[in-house]
């Protein structure tokens, strides 16, 4: 059967592939150490899980409204209001099935064949594939000669008529890379003056280090809510990962149009998982804090493990969200050209010391591998010093000759 020229575009997640597999190896026996996976490795709050069993005791097992139960739209209103004081009205609010669909409904609703989505990248793997199924064309804009920021001049190159949004990831997956606020301001007034749509992904806000701030251009203008379509989801802030509740806010149309395509292919989100997520949003964010909290003690031992002891891999150091993104390209020359892909070193690194991590190119830099600290401490000391063998030069020479 011939399948459509739509489903040939695309390629499949590989953060989620390379997730599947390193969970396979495992229980096949093998001491697999991973870096792959992009989810918190706490469990999800107890009163949370205590209200979907709750909400499936009461018997709301039935179909919801499509774009969600009114309780939690009142729920990422309140949200909104106290984080970016801003008033979202229930029909500028959509919930999905998480973040990613969010950003699949809003793609399909906003594009036409042709239309540009300009991306900083690096880039989380899902952003260029949505919009090319979407019909667009995903922009590519270079951020890595600016330390991973992305800027208005950036913006201002990759721009042309055809361009129809810009993404604003800050935190970023997979740098961590905070965006500084007078960037965001500049980028935001530009987007603007060209009308073009904003869209902030704002997954990662809250999970920040060094006491640094998340920003979001509608806490200084809230008159930008026309222009800009706010994602977000519970799946990171509470680790529900597995409930699949995301949400979306924006100008009414939009998210009327984006109703209008879940009615005709989800519907509802979950019933029951609507109610953890709200749990989740009336809840406060102690545990948030606490995870938090764990996130930056490992990525401060990651970082120092790499200045100590592993020289020649140089991670770009995160603000937030849990990834290392470090530069692996003295690697390649120490293997002799033996290893000279981010998608050959992390088989290298998977089939010789049973380490998962994802190749840098599926974020579209191959000089670089993603490595996340979503996982437990020993984990992650185990998985560093097999690393620092992989890239020893002795160990790099070896390859070469067998
Ligand atoms: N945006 C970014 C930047 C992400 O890393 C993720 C992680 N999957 C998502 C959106 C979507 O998250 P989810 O669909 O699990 O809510
Ligand atoms: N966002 C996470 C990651 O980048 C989860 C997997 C996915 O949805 O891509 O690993």
């Amino acid at each position: 059967m011939k399948l459509s020229c739509r489903t040939s575009l695309i390629k499949p997640s590989a953060t989620l592939a390379i997730t599947a597999k390193a969970k396979k190896l495992k229980s096949e026996g093998k001491d697999i150490v991973s870096f792959g996976a992009g989810e918190p490795d706490f469990d999800t709050p107890s009163y949370i899980k205590d209200a979907v069993k709750d909400a499936l005791d009461k018997g709301f097992t039935k179909y919801t409204p499509v774009s969600g139960i009114d309780e939690l739209k009142n729920a990422i209103h309140d949200k909104f209001l106290t984080d970016y004081g801003v008033n979202y009205e229930n029909n500028e609010i959509l919930v999905s099935c998480g973040g990613k669909h969010s950003l699949y409904n809003l793609f399909m609703v906003l594009l036409n064949d042709g239309d540009e989505v300009i991306i900083p990248s690096p880039y989380w793997v899902s952003y260029t594939e949505i919009v090319k199924l979407a019909g667009g064309i995903p922009v590519l804009a270079d951020t890595s000669f600016n330390n991973f920021k992305f800027n208005l001049d950036m913006l201002k190159e990759n721009f042309s008529s055809k361009t129809k949004a810009v993404i604003i990831n800050s935190p970023s997956n997979p740098t961590g890379v905070l965006l500084d606020e007078k960037d965001i301001i500049e980028i935001a007034m530009f987007a603007i003056e060209k009308d073009i749509l904003i869209i902030t992904d704002d997954i990662y806000e809250k999970i920040i280090f060094d006491d640094k701030n998340f920003f979001n251009v509608l806490m200084v203008d809230k008159s930008l809510k026309e222009n800009t379509v706010a994602i977000n989801a519970v799946s990171k802030t509470y680790s529900m990962t597995g409930f699949r509740i995301g949400y979306a806010a924006g100008h009414k149309e939009i998210i009327s149009a984006m109703n209008n395509l879940q009615s005709q292919s989800t519907s509802n989100p979950t019933s029951f998982a609507q109610y953890g997520a709200l749990a989740a949003l009336r809840g406060n964010l102690d545990f948030t804090m606490k995870m938090k909290e764990e996130f930056e003690k490992r990525r401060n031992y990651m970082l120092d493990f790499f200045e100590n002891e592993i020289k020649t891999v140089k991670p770009v150091r995160p603000d937030g969200a849990f990834y290392i993104f470090a530069d692996i390209s003295e690697v390649f020359k120490n293997s002799g050209g033996s290893i000279d892909s981010s998608t050959k070193f992390c088989s290298y690194l998977l089939d010789s010391y049973l380490v998962a991590a994802v190749p840098g190119i599926e974020f579209g830099n191959d000089n670089y591998v993603r490595l996340s600290f979503a996982t437990d401490f020993n984990v992650i000391k185990e998985g560093l010093n097999r690393i620092k063998e992989a890239v020893n030069i002795d160990n790099l020479k070896n390859l070469k000759r067998g």
